[in-house]
């Protein structure tokens, strides 16, 4: 083991020193003065991190969960919804949605296409029994940013509930849930929040708690208003999951020491970087113009295998990154930049693409790839991104 090991996929992440620190803390009790002071403490900050003044729910369960909450809470059996299906976890919405017995229609995107926000007016409008639009903020299977501020805008005066699965854009790009009229924003730990998997967070507007009263879900685990109802007085329905709760703490800390704003625009000079990388070795993107800032996906030439480059980076350079999902399994490389990861680990992770291509047959073109790569880190940090600026 020459090499540091580097995880550069779309989570698990990398974690700072300080949340593993409190993570390896000795156990509290749930119901006891400890654990209300570490529950007192996270909330504030997961507001800051939502943006919103509601109530955000720690849930004990994969990000997954939190869909699934989402679903069974918010809609009755019977009900129909909007899916916007990009990718994997687009088409995991609408899986969710028929296994509780909703009636979906789906708005099917190619692989690396974002949703127009005028298609989805435009199927709203022609289908007025519509009564949610579920969709991810960021497409982790692409790397594809769906435009969730156009679709709040869309939704926020019709009787449809704006659901967003946040989980690769949570602390990673702005998604400020009131300001955008999301009605209902989730995530898990294991992706921005620099936390290991298996915690889940979640948050509902107004009109969305109105929609869970009306629904009345008979779901016993997964019941958001008796969870809300724990939550107010700082404890969960079943017992915690203390230690990613304390980890949660120091990491919601971190944020607002380091301010969103700062973090928004770290992300999106590692995706100026990582893009330009890529692109600087010939190698041809899967998002063209709506890309997450949270991993950046990249195509592998055809002919060469796409899961012998993962294998030699990991192999010869220590840096883990991940294939794609489902049809893109060996034809993409998705480079991971969320989460406890800089510039030096983009870097990284870069060089071992490389490497690997070369390893698997795959042609590489410049030699300034890693000039170029610094070159529009730089760029990024100095000018942001030109939709924040404006
Ligand atoms: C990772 C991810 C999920 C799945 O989360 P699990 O924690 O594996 O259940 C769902 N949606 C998106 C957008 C993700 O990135």
């Amino acid at each position: 083991m020459l090499n540091k090991s580097r995880l550069l996929t779309p989570g698990p992440t990398p974690l700072p020193e300080e949340v593993r620190l409190a993570l390896a803390k000795d156990m509290v009790h749930h119901r006891k003065r400890d654990f209300v002071q570490v529950m007192e403490r996270i909330q504030p900050g997961l507001k800051y991190l939502f943006g919103t003044a509601q109530q955000v729910l720690p849930l004990s369960c994969s990000g997954t969960g939190a869909m699934h909450a989402a679903v069974t809470n918010l809609f009755a059996p019977g009900e129909k919804v909007l899916v916007i299906e990009g990718g994997k976890f687009g088409e995991r919405w609408r899986e969710i949605a028929e296994a509780h017995g909703l009636v979906v229609t789906s708005l099917v995107f190619e692989n690396g296409s974002a949703v127009a926000a005028e298609d989805v007016r435009a199927a709203l409008a022609a289908d007025s029994s519509l009564r949610g639009v579920l969709v991810q903020a960021s497409e982790t299977s692409t790397g594809v940013l769906h435009p969730v501020h156009e679709l709040g805008a869309v939704t926020r005066d019709k009787d449809v509930l704006l659901v967003v699965d946040g989980i690769s854009a949570v602390g990673i790009s702005p998604c400020p849930m009131d300001a955008w009229g999301i009605d209902c924003l989730l995530t898990g730990s294991q992706k921005g929040l620099m936390l290991p998997p298996g915690l889940a967070l979640l948050a509902l507007s107004e009109r969305a708690w109105d929609k869970v009263r009306a629904v009345g879900s008979t779901n016993f685990y997964f019941n958001l208003l008796a969870e809300r109802d724990k939550s107010l007085g700082h404890q969960t329905l079943f017992t915690s999951p203390v230690n990613l709760l304390q980890g949660l703490a120091v990491s919601l800390d971190l944020f607002r020491e380091q301010t969103l704003e700062a973090v928004y625009a770290k992300q999106w000079a590692l995706t100026s970087m990582a893009r330009a990388g890529a692109a600087s070795m010939g190698l041809e993107l899967l998002a063209k113009t709506h890309f997450t800032w949270g991993l950046t996906s990249i195509k592998i030439p055809l002919g060469v295998d796409g899961s012998e480059v993962l294998k030699v980076a990991a192999e010869r350079c220590g840096v883990i990154m991940a294939g794609g999902q489902g049809e893109l399994k060996k034809s993409l490389v998705r480079l991971g930049h969320m989460g406890h990861v800089d510039w030096s680990d983009v870097l990284a992770g870069l060089h071992a693409l490389r490497v690997g291509l070369h390893a698997a047959g795959g042609y590489c073109a410049a030699r300034t790839y890693m000039e170029d790569a610094v070159n529009a880190y730089e760029e990024g940090l100095r000018d942001g991104c030109p939709e924040i600026r404006a």
